[in-house]
């Protein structure tokens, strides 16, 4: 499955995620792509893979993202399809921090398969607060970062679960409870194959 994780820029979703990851060793995350530069301490294909404008659309022509999008108005971000597939195929679950633009094309690509989940901040304050304290950003790229919160905030019936990030730890158990609760779905395991083995039992 996927669990697609969402939520304004400087709600921490990268440390949510990263703690999951800890925890729950059979889970891998995408590396999207984004066309903006790296922040100090970013690595090359491991936060991000950092690429031209030309080359996003090369990939966007050549069919290579699951989803892409256009973020904090002039970046783009795109999840590579390769290792999606690869990790599916391999029956490994992946999450997705992606935007809501993104989620929604994951949910029409893939239906049930994905949980959309909404990480929201304590409080409006506490997110307007937490991205201007972010020394590594210019002001007009917290404004851009702010645009997109809002933005971020008004699409949040789409998402199936919301975590409120006021407490790293419980935070992260209540995503890793949602990422057992979507293993457990009936349509996750092959339960017409188990009646059938039933069934000629007899
Ligand atoms: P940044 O890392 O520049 O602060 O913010 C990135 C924003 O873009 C995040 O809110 C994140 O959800 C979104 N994002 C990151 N990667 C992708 C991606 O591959 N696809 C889409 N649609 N959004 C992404």
């Amino acid at each position: 499955m996927l669990i697609v994780v969402s939520g304004p820029s400087g709600v921490g979703k990268g440390t949510v995620i990263s703690r999951l990851l800890e925890r729950q060793p059979e889970l891998a995350k995408s590396v999207s792509c984004t066309t903006r530069g790296p922040r100090p301490g970013e690595q090359d294909g491991v936060d991000y893979h950092f690429v031209s404008v030309d080359r996003f659309r090369q990939m966007v022509a050549a069919g290579e993202f699951l989803e892409y999008a256009r973020v904090h108005q002039d970046l783009w971000y795109g999840t590579p399809i390769a290792p999606v597939e690869a990790a599916l195929a391999a029956g490994t679950d992946i999450a997705l921090e992606i935007d809501y633009q993104g989620a929604r094309s994951v949910r029409q690509a893939f239906g049930n398969r994905a949980a959309l989940v909404f990480i929201a901040p304590p409080s409006w304050d506490a997110l307007v607060a937490r991205l201007q304290g972010r020394s590594t950003e210019s002001a007009d790229a917290t404004a851009k970062r702010l645009a997109s919160a809002k933005r971020e905030f008004r699409h949040i019936g789409m998402f199936e679960y919301v975590v409120v990030n006021d407490e790293l730890e419980r935070a992260v158990i209540e995503l890793e409870s949602i990422l057992i609760a979507e293993r457990c779905r009936l349509e996750s395991i092959d339960w017409q194959e188990l009646q059938r083995q039933l069934s000629s039992e007899a």
